[in-house]
């Protein structure tokens, strides 16, 4: 049995740079009077990324999750990192206020989308962003743009009266094109003008079309990573739909070598959270899959 690796799977650059700002983070000193220098308390602001086995893995080395800005000023000399989603300029200044260290480990491409949304409210637009309602990010771009935004995922969701005939878009980065698509032809449609500053990020639409293309040529796909990442789980459900023999796993441990009796391929991708270790770990252990069934046959 082949094991084939999908093109694009894993980390994707948000993901490896907010895993290295903390790593750096961690290794900062401060000097307390009573004790010299000691290790500053590091802590994330909800999970860092969408994977349970790195979450598990910083909590052991001290890397603390927090659920408030509140928590993390109880801490000594803390340090607190802002993930990749981003989040709303009060946290920001809050944290300040309380003498927290931040370090922002927004991804670029959301700050990116940040400031797209607060340049079209101050153009005197009214502001629409193509996303989630609720996703951490798409609450991070609506704040910088004055909290007053509509946010919709599909032209059903447009309100029947938009509220004025000029309309910024910014997009919420992991969308799909055509979604954007269809929201812009939509407005279009009933005469809306609309001003597009499309702030998608390729990362996770190569993930899923490097995906599905290696779905199309194997007899099975594991896909690697937290089944709490969205895009983990979108990748799963790409590749079921292309084979329905796809198994998405979080650890090496999950792997059944009764999936891939008789078969002659099996393809790998992972989520954007998926560190290439836990990637490496699953495709070894397929391999030895592989050459224990071949020995057996
Ligand atoms: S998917 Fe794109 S926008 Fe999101 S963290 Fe990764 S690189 Fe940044």
């Amino acid at each position: 049995m082949r094991v084939l690796l999908s093109e694009y799977a894993g980390a994707c650059y948000g993901v490896e740079r907010a895993l290295s700002l903390v790593e750096k983070a961690a290794a900062t000193e401060c000097c307390d009077l009573a004790d010299g220098c000691i290790a500053r308390r590091v802590s994330t602001l909800g999970p860092l990324i969408h994977n349970p086995q790195v979450v598990a893995e910083l909590e052991r080395r001290g890397i603390h999750e927090a659920a408030t800005v509140a928590e993390v000023a109880d801490t000594r000399g803390g340090i607190l990192v802002i993930r990749s989603h981003g989040v709303t300029p009060d946290v920001i200044e809050e944290a300040e206020a309380r003498g927290l260290v931040v370090v922002d480990a927004t991804c670029p491409h959301v700050s990116k989308a940040q400031a797209a949304a607060r340049e079209l409210r101050e153009q005197g637009m009214s502001v629409l962003v193509v996303g989630e309602t609720g996703h951490p990010e798409v609450e991070s771009i609506s704040a910088h743009a004055g909290g007053d935004v509509l946010v919709v995922q599909e032209p059903d969701d447009l309100p029947k009266q938009m509220p004025g005939q000029e309309t910024g878009i910014v997009v919420q980065t992991t969308q799909a094109p055509a979604a954007l698509d269809a929201i812009v032809n939509e407005l279009k449609r009933r005469g809306i003008k609309p001003h597009v500053r499309n702030t998608i990020c390729s990362a996770t639409l190569k993930r899923q079309q490097s995906a599905e293309a290696l779905a199309h040529t194997v007899d099975a796909m594991v896909v690697v990573g937290g089944r709490n990442s969205g895009n983990t789980t979108r990748l799963t459900q790409i590749c079921s739909a292309v084979t329905p023999a796809t198994y998405h796993i979080e650890t090496p441990d999950e792997l059944n070598p009764e999936w891939f009796i008789g078969l002659e391929s099996v393809g790998v991708t992972a989520g954007a959270s998926t560190p290439q270790k836990q990637i490496d770990a699953v495709v070894q252990l397929l391999s030895c899959i592989a050459d224990r069934i071949a020995n057996e046959s």
